[in-house]
């Protein structure tokens, strides 16, 4: 009889994993694709969409196309997950499966932070994105923020490079733009070391952006300010990375605990339910240094391909073995066709061995190739 894999989210991790699986089934398995979207908008490039060498039509497709491989996509919201079962109840019916794959992403949000989002743009959106784009190309003698609210946030290095992106597009005499990044990190990606951090620091600093690590965002002060309990801050455009938490659905399913994300085994990606896998910015992976895994489209894209592997072993009768190694890469993006990259071991103990190689345009390059694999390879 044919066995049925129920992948749910149609973005990094899921197509990763519908594309493995379809490699390696040959028919044999029917793979259906569960998303609530019909277009697959490439997040990465809504920087360039910030800094204007990319338009939404650029890097937008229809995740329909992916049909053409032989995975059946269904348009559908995942409303409830029994994982003992394997079933998904979705708003366009239930599907039975035998295995499932869970690529739901992470839930970005402003809760408590209403006031914020009323004056800001979401970096993390296309239409924040977007907005940014159309504002007046030069915004002489104003002050920009780039704020992130909250930790955990997918892809690190993303304020960083959008305010350097930003600031690329404002080039230009009479162009006396004042940038200033807040958030309540330590500093730049963390988790890579001391070194990268104080690397990318440097790189703000040769830019003249100001940089404010430690700060918590508590609201806006009653003049409008941003306000970080000891502190406040005033701007006239504010860009902001929203907060993340782990899809609510997911917690009611049993598969994460409140406040926390998916916890799977490391290696094989498996959840605690027989059958059921998980992967992507809705799983939580701690390290040996006490920081966690970032969360990142690399990462997603080489725990799909395990997870497939080991899906279509367990399918077949065989043992799952395939491993996610921790290894992973992300460009730095500056503006100017110039960016730097960070690559390394993360699952190096014990603490991940991560390099920060300094900026070329060999770099963006790669940012660029990586943008065309996923617009007209992966779907
Ligand atoms: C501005 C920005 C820049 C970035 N730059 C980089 C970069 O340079 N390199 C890099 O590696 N990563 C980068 N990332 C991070 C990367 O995009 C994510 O880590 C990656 O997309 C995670 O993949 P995922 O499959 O876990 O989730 P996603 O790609 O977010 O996919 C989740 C999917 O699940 C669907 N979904 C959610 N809930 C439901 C539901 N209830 N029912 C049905 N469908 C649902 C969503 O519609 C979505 O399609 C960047 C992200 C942003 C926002």
């Amino acid at each position: 009889m044919t066995k049925r894999v129920v992948i749910l989210g149609a973005g990094i991790g899921g197509v990763a994993a519908a594309n493995e699986l379809t490699k390696l089934s040959n028919g044999k398995t029917e793979i259906v694709l569960v998303d609530q979207t019909s277009q697959y908008e490439f997040s990465p490039s809504y920087l360039w969409v910030v800094s204007g060498t990319r338009k939404m039509s650029d890097i937008t497709v229809p995740i329909e196309r992916i049909s053409r491989k032989g995975i059946r996509f269904q348009r559908a919201k995942v409303l409830g997950i029994d994982p003992a079962a394997r079933v998904v109840k979705t708003d366009g019916g239930v599907l039975e499966a035998d295995a499932i794959l869970v690529a739901l992403g992470a839930h970005t949000h402003m809760t408590g932070l209403e006031s914020v989002a009323a004056v800001g743009h979401n970096l993390y959106s296309a239409e924040g994105a977007t907005a940014i784009s159309n504002l007046d190309g030069r915004p002489a003698g104003s002050r920009i923020a780039v704020l992130v609210c909250s930790m955990p946030f997918k892809c690190p290095a993303a304020p960083y490079e959008a305010a350097m992106l930003w600031q690329s597009r404002l080039k230009g005499p009479g162009a006396k733009t004042e940038f200033s990044i807040y958030t309540p990190e330590p500093g730049p990606m963390p988790v890579a070391g001391e070194k990268v951090s104080g690397q990318m620091v440097e790189m703000l600093t040769r830019k003249g952006i100001k940089y404010f690590p430690k700060h918590t965002i508590q609201g806006l002060t009653v003049d409008g300010q941003l306000d970080f309990g000891s502190s406040s801050a005033a701007f006239d455009h504010l860009a902001y990375v929203p907060k993340h938490s782990v899809p609510p659905l997911l917690v009611e399913a049993g598969l994460a605990q409140a406040n926390a994300w998916v916890s799977v085994d490391r290696h094989t990606m498996r959840a605690k339910f027989p059958g059921v896998y998980a992967v992507g910015d809705c799983v939580g992976i701690p390290l040996a240094n006490g920081k966690s895994l970032p969360k990142a489209g690399v990462f997603a894209h080489g725990q799909a391909e395990a997870a497939a592997r080991n899906i279509a072993a367990e399918l077949d009768g065989r043992e799952a073995t395939h491993k996610f190694n921790g290894h992973g890469q992300c460009f730095v993006e500056m503006g100017g066709w110039m960016a730097g990259r960070g690559a390394g071991n993360f699952y190096a103990e014990p603490n991940p061995d991560v390099r920060l190689a300094m900026p070329g345009p060999w770099n963006h390059l790669g940012k660029v190739m990586f943008e065309k694999l996923w617009l007209n390879k992966m779907y």
